[in-house]
């Protein structure tokens, strides 16, 4: 941990078993998701990466109160389905979705699906990234 950082390694996807998301009050417990929240002491958005096994699938629909989700697609194939309407998704599909979309996705392969799922306050973004960055006027330390 640095001052202005903080830093982790969640090792191979493979591993990412190793992870279990347990929220008792709505009876979910899950093996292969990681929230990075807490890890990174993230104050503007909530990260997870998520290992679905071959053929398994989440058996419940969600919406959020005010947060909008990015779904990455890393590695594998499944659907994602979202009010109803059902699609693919695969390595490099990336799949937005309103707070009030009712959603859910599976694994329809015969090997493990990764994602990362990004979770972010709908409407909250203000400045881009190029207006919002300011150049450090100074050389690389590795590059002297
Ligand atoms: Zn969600």
């Amino acid at each position: 941990m640095g001052e202005n950082f903080a830093s982790a390694n969640l090792g191979k996807f493979e591993s990412l078993d190793q992870f279990v998301f347990e929220a008792p009050e709505v009876k979910i417990k899950r093996e292969g998701k990681v929230f990075l929240k807490e890890l990174l002491n993230l104050t503007g958005a909530e990260i997870s990466f998520n290992k679905l096994s071959a053929h398994e699938s989440i058996s419940f629909y969600h919406t959020h109160q005010q947060n909008e989700e990015i779904y990455i697609f890393l590695k594998g194939t499944g659907e994602f389905q979202i009010d109803g309407k059902i699609f693919p998704v695969r390595e490099g599909s990336i799949v937005r979705v309103d707070p009030a979309g009712e959603r859910c996705y599976r694994n329809c392969g015969d090997t493990d699906l990764y994602l990362i799922v990004i979770q972010v306050k709908a409407g909250s973004y203000e400045g881009r990234t190029i207006q919002d960055g300011v150049a450090v006027r100074k050389r690389v330390s590795w590059e002297q």
